[in-house]
C-alpha cells in the first residue's frame, strides 16, 4: 500500500513527551501535519501541573517547547478532551495514527487501615493543587496540624516536604498556585516526618534535591545517625553502585546527622527503615503506626524492608502518601494496571500481544513514572521511529477525512471551544503580567472557565 495524503498524526497529551515525539515527527518527515490536543487550555503537562514552584530552571524547558510550535507542522487544540469530545474511534477519522502522551494521574495506595481517613492525602492531589491545575483547585488541605507525615523517599516527597517547610517569602517569589499561597502563609506546620522504607542507600531522591532541604531559610533537617549506619549489603551496594547518586546522598545525610539543628522553627525528620502499617484518628488522621525495618536480601541482589516486630507512634494530623504515580489508560485500549501502562512494544500498542494499528504511546503511559524530564525525549523519539516506520511500510490506514478543516469543523459542530497556541500564548502573557508587580514570575490562572474568560476579554 502506498500512501497518498501526508501523514497525519494526532499527539494526545502535550506534556514533555507529547512534545518530543512532535519534534521528532516533524523533524524526520517533512509535510507531517500534527495535532497536539490536551484537555486543559494550558500546554506542558508537568512542567507546570507537577514541577515544583520553585524549580523554574527545570521550568524553563518550556522555551524548548515553545519552539516546536514555531513551525506549520504542529497545532495545539487545547481545551479538547479526548474519548468525551473526540472518541479514540472518531480521531481515526481524522488522523493515520494518535501517540497517547496521557502520562498517570492516579496515585499508588500504601494498602494499609486508615489510609482514607480524611486528612490523608495523596502527595500528587497536594502537587497538582500547590501548581494550580484546575481539577484541584477546590481541594482543602487542614495546614492547622503541628505535625505531618511524608511517605516516601522520592523526588515528590521531596518536593512536597519542602513546599510544606518553605516561609512565605521563600513561595511568594514563586509561581505557586495563590489559593495555595495563601493556604501556607498561615500553615502551622513545624514537624515534617519522611518516611524510607528502606534505607539511605535504596532512597529514589536524587542529589540537588536533598541539598535543597539543608539550604531552607527556617527549617532544619535531623536525621538520625544509627538509621544511615550501613547494614552490610547496603555497603556492599553502595561500593559498587556505577553511578554516584547513592554516594553522594550518603555525604549529604552524614552531613546533617553530624548537625546540630540551629533552632530554626520548622524540622523536617529524615528518617530510614520504617513503614507506616496503620494511620488512625476518630474520624479524621490524629496518629500513624510505623513498623521498624530491616533489609534482606532478595533473590534478585535487591534490598527488600521486612519488619523488625519493633513499632512506634507518631502523632500527625496530616499524612501525604507519596509512593508513586499511577496511570489508569485511555478508555478502549488495554492496561497493565499493575504497572499501571499500556501494553506496548517500545511505544507499539499492544492488545493479546499483537499491534493495533495506529495506536502508540510514548511517556509514563508507556514506561511508568520514572525519570527526569528529559528521559522523555529518546522514549518520544523511539516511538515516533516506529509509527513512521510503519507509515513508509504502508501499514496505516489513510483517513477517511484527512485534512485540518475537518477536524476543526468537526469539533466546531459539537461545540467545543478549541484552545489554540495563539490563545495560550495570550493567557500566558496574562499571567505573567499579573506577576509583575508581585514579583513573581506569574499568576496562573487556575480555573478552566477563569482562562477561557481571560482570553476572550
Ligand atoms: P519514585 O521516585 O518512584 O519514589 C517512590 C518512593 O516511594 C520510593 O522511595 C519507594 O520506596 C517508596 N514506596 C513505594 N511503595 C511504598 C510503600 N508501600 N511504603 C513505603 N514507601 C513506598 O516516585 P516519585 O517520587 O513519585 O517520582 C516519580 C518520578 O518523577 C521519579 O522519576 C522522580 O525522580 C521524578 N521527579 C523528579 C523531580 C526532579 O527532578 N526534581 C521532581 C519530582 C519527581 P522503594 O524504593 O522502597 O520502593
Amino acid at each position: 500500500m502506498t500512501n497518498t495524503s501526508p501523514l497525519r498524526v494526532a499527539v494526545v497529551g502535550s506534556g514533555p513527551s507529547g512534545f518530543y515525539a512532535a519534534e521528532h515527527l516533524r523533524k524526520q518527515q517533512p509535510g507531517v501535519e500534527i495535532d497536539l490536543f490536551d484537555r486543559l487550555p494550558t500546554p506542558y503537562g508537568l512542567v507546570r501541573g507537577g514541577v515544583a514552584p520553585d524549580h523554574p530552571k527545570i521550568k524553563a524547558v518550556t522555551r524548548v517547547y515553545d519552539r516546536i510550535m514555531a513551525g506549520p507542522e504542529v497545532r495545539f487544540l487545547g481545551n479538547v478532551m479526548i474519548g468525551q469530545d473526540l472518541t479514540r474511534e472518531e480521531l481515526r477519522r481524522f488522523y493515520h495514527a494518535v501517540i497517547h502522551c496521557v502520562g498517570a494521574h492516579a496515585d499508588r495506595s500504601l494498602g494499609i487501615p486508615g489510609e482514607d481517613l480524611p486528612g490523608s492525602h495523596a502527595a500528587t492531589d497536594f502537587v497538582a493543587w500547590y501548581n494550580g491545575h484546575p481539577d484541584y483547585t477546590d481541594l482543602r488541605f487542614d495546614l492547622s496540624a503541628g505535625r505531618v507525615a511524608v511517605v516516601g523517599v522520592g523526588n515528590v516527597a521531596i518536593d512536597v516536604v519542602r513546599i510544606l517547610a518553605c516561609t512565605p517569602e521563600e513561595l511568594e517569589t514563586t509561581d505557586i498556585a495563590p489559593h495555595a499561597l495563601e493556604a501556607l502563609r498561615s500553615s502551622r506546620v513545624r514537624e515534617i516526618w519522611m518516611l524510607g522504607r528502606r534505607g539511605p542507600v535504596q532512597a529514589a531522591f536524587t542529589n540537588p534535591e536533598l541539598r535543597e532541604l539543608g539550604e531552607l531559610a527556617d527549617a532544619d533537617v535531623i536525621v538520625r545517625p544509627d538509621e544511615i549506619a550501613l547494614d552490610p549489603a547496603s555497603a556492599a551496594a553502595l561500593a559498587a553502585a556505577d553511578e554516584r547518586t547513592p554516594e553522594r546522598n550518603m555525604e549529604t545525610l552524614r552531613a546533617y546527622a553530624a548537625k546540630p539543628p540551629e533552632g530554626k522553627r520548622r524540622t523536617v525528620h529524615l528518617r530510614f527503615l520504617c513503614s507506616p502499617v496503620e494511620i488512625s484518628g476518630a474520624g479524621r488522621v490524629e496518629r500513624m503506626i510505623i513498623a521498624r525495618n530491616r533489609l534482606v536480601p532478595e533473590a534478585n541482589g535487591s534490598l527488600r524492608a521486612e519488619p523488625t516486630g519493633e513499632r512506634e507512634t507518631l502523632d500527625v494530623g496530616l499524612v501525604f502518601r507519596s509512593v508513586g504515580y499511577l496511570g489508569t489508560g485511555v478508555p478502549g485500549l488495554p492496561l497493565d494496571a499493575r504497572k499501571g501502562v499500556i501494553p506496548n512494544d517500545h511505544g507499539r500498542v499492544l492488545e493479546d500481544g499483537a499491534p493495533v494499528s495506529g495506536e502508540y504511546v510514548a511517556g509514563w503511559i508507556k514506561r511508568g513514572p520514572s525519570g527526569v524530564i528529559g528521559t522523555n525525549k529518546p522514549d518520544a523519539v523511539e516511538t515516533a521511529d516506529l509509527l513512521l516506520e510503519d507509515f513508509g511500510a504502508g501499514k496505516l490506514a489513510t483517513p477517511p477525512e484527512p485534512g485540518r478543516d475537518a477536524v476543526d469543523g468537526f469539533l466546531r459542530e459539537r461545540g467545543v471551544r478549541v484552545f489554540s497556541w495563539a490563545d495560550w500564548q495570550r493567557l500566558d502573557g496574562l499571567e505573567r503580567a499579573r506577576g509583575v508587580t508581585l514579583g513573581r514570575p506569574r499568576v496562573k490562572f487556575t480555573r478552566v472557565a477563569d482562562m477561557l474568560a481571560a482570553v476572550e476579554s
